[in-house]
């Protein structure tokens, strides 16, 4: 099968590298030939090494990589038999995305969004084809996460959720179908999560360090809320607080924090930009 992927950002590559080990050819397309490069190097290095740690042998390490066309030409998704993309969580621009590739991929491809938080329907809507449109939700770092929810939104046809769902199976990972709503299923038990440590911090009744010490350290959490924004990016995190807020008619439990909004706004996006709530110069 030839999966086209497009966005090579911190999910675009990720899932790249999820469907090359899966032994499916992948053309991973992105407007930005920097970034294109970078996923290149990055998909690369991380399966050089897992072959140095011993969890693939160097030639597996090499087939996979080899199964990998990076591309800027969407003209080249002409044999994908399926279309993930994951780049800018924005609705208008990924509609506009599904208008162009729906020109150009067979009556049969799948078309999916790896959206965190925008409506299935509402970016289905913009296909000719809608039937064939379904959300499949990875979460970061995807080669190394087990779960991805599988969202059919109302358009979708019969019986491609448990056909996605198997194929995501057969990729390694623990697919569960969710409903098309805001945030669906782990998106939605996120917010509060975030919302409420921002509002201990905000209240003044702990600082960062010690509500992420408390719920990793004590609370079992494999990241503390923080951390793990700052690992997210405030661009995508921020975006997709603000989008779950709207989508449940602002209803003040998922009201987004100011503390965050700056953040974003100051381009302090997290790790990837070398500060958020910590600093990582
Ligand atoms: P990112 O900013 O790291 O990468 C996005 C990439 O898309 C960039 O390289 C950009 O150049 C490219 N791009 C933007 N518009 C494009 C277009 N029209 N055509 C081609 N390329 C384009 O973002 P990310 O964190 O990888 O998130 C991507 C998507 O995945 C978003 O919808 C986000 O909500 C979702 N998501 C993110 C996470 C996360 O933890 N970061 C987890 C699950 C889902």
């Amino acid at each position: 099968m030839t999966i086209g992927i497009i966005g090579s950002g911190a999910m675009g590559a990720g899932l790249a590298q999820v469907v090359a080990t899966a032994g499916h050819t992948v053309r991973l397309l992105d407007q930005n030939a920097e970034a294109l490069q970078r996923a290149g190097a990055g998909i690369q290095s991380s399966l050089n090494k897992l072959a140095e740690k011993g969890k693939i042998t160097a030639d597996a390490a090499a087939e996979t990589f080899g199964r990998l066309r990076l591309t800027q030409d969407v003209g080249t998704f002409n044999d994908c038999e399926l279309v993930l993309e994951a780049i800018v969580e924005d609705l208008s621009v990924k509609q506009q995305l599904f208008r162009e590739v729906e020109m150009l991929v067979p009556d049969t491809c799948i078309l999916a969004s790896n959206t965190s938080s925008l409506s299935i329907a509402s970016i289905a809507a913009a296909c000719k084809k809608p039937e064939r449109f379904i959300g499949i939700h990875f979460f970061n770092p995807a080669p190394v996460m087990q779960l991805v929810e599988v969202i059919p939104a109302v358009q979708t046809r019969a019986g491609l959720a448990e056909e996605v769902r198997d194929l995501v199976h057969s990729w390694g990972k623990r697919p569960v179908l969710a409903k098309d709503t805001p945030g669906f299923i782990v998106n939605r038990v996120a917010r509060p999560f975030y919302g409420e440590a921002i509002r201990i911090l905000e209240e003044g009744l702990a600082d960062m360090a010690t509500i992420d010490w408390a719920l990793t350290e004590l609370g079992g959490f494999r990241m503390g809320p923080f951390a793990l924004m700052d690992f997210i990016g405030h661009d995508v995190n921020y975006r997709v607080t603000e989008s779950v807020f709207a989508s449940f008619f602002y209803d003040p439990r998922f009201k987004p924090s100011f503390t965050q909004k700056r953040l974003f706004e100051a381009g302090y996006y997290g790790r990837k930009s070398g500060r958020g709530f910590y600093s990582y110069a």
